[in-house]
């Protein structure tokens, strides 16, 4: 029996395609929890990751934090969403080992505040892997450090007593 649709209120691609894990033309269904975010990553094959940020109460402060949630979803060839692009992903079964949900709908494009906002987000994870090997390299030119400062001395020393010799 043909699919009419896939029970949700969604726009359906107007693109057929052939893989079998597209809720629209293939055989996989949907369930569970449903989000909308923005493509962070399009690099993989039928595969991109997609974030959104989300606010958690910090009841000490009476404050919210700011958190980022991060999640592989299947990218149908018939919606093929690029890097930038807002979508609705919703959960499915386990496509892979850290594959759980399935692009639905392209939303939109991000704007460029957005744009501006994401790209500082990934520099700061880039530098937060950094720092592990930054501290590494810290004691190194710690070291390397001291021994300039010791070298330093040696020669303050030594233009020390040149002078005094002359004076003499
Ligand atoms: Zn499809």
């Amino acid at each position: 029996m043909k699919k009419k649709g896939i029970g949700l209120d969604v726009k359906a691609p107007s693109k057929a395609c052939a893989d079998k894990n597209c809720p629209f033309h293939g055989e996989i269904s949907t369930r569970g929890r449903i989000f909308s975010g923005l493509v962070i990553n399009d690099k993989m094959a039928k595969t991109v990751s997609v974030s959104w940020g989300r606010k958690v109460h910090v009841p000490k402060y009476e404050r919210f934090e700011k958190r980022r949630s991060k999640v592989k979803a299947h990218n149908p060839e018939c919606i093929n969403a690029k890097k930038g692009d807002v979508v609705k992903i919703i959960e499915t079964r386990p496509l892979s080992k850290t594959k759980n949900f399935v692009v639905i709908e392209v939303l939109g494009q991000k704007t460029k505040k957005e744009t501006l906002k994401e790209e500082a987000i990934e520099a700061a994870d880039v530098l937060e892997k950094q720092k592990v090997k930054i501290s590494k390299d810290d004691k190194e030119s710690k070291a390397n450090m001291k021994d300039v400062k010791a070298e330093k001395k040696e020669k303050t020393t030594e233009e020390k007593k040149e002078p005094s010799t002359d004076k003499k």
